[in-house]
């Protein structure tokens, strides 16, 4: 054992500084889940067909992101509004059909479908995403919660 790290040699202010500092670290950990998987949406911005704004109505022949039918189709923020994704921002933008959308509701992940049907851009982009962040983490980083505010 070493001994500076015996319990009785830890003061309660040492105590509490610890426990600050595990808060800290676990905070920082889920904002940097949060912060590479939004990095990794912002890095296929030019990929797909999207939307040019949220009040659009859909060009004729445009696909659902996640299943790929030609159908129609409305915008999907792909981070739900309700976690905090951007309204405007192309690269949190795409079409899906009314299908997906009402399957999807406000998870983060992809709607709930079998693979042979996931053939939409997004789904195979999907594949490739690095961890997915709970929506409690996307809300922390989205509010803009920067590492250097979580000290305090
Ligand atoms: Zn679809």
């Amino acid at each position: 054992m070493v001994s500076g790290l015996e319990p009785a040699n830890i003061s309660h202010h040492d105590m509490n500084r610890i426990a600050t500092l595990q808060r800290a670290l676990s905070k920082l950990a889920s904002v940097n889940v949060a912060q590479n998987w939004v990095d990794w949406l912002k890095s296929i911005e030019d990929i797909g067909d999207r939307p040019i704004g949220y009040k659009i109505k859909q060009p004729k022949g445009s696909e659902c992101c996640w299943c790929g039918a030609k159908t129609l189709v409305g915008v999907e923020h792909i981070i739900p509004r309700s976690v905090g994704g951007p309204k405007v921002e192309r690269w949190n933008l795409a079409w899906s059909c009314y299908a997906c959308n009402w399957n999807r509701k406000d998870l983060i992940g992809m709607p709930m479908m079998s693979s042979d049907k996931a053939t939409g851009w997004l789904s195979i982009e999907w594949q490739r995403a690095p961890k997915e962040p709970t929506k409690q983490e996307l809300l922390d980083y989205l509010s803009g919660l920067e590492p250097a505010n979580i000290s305090r």
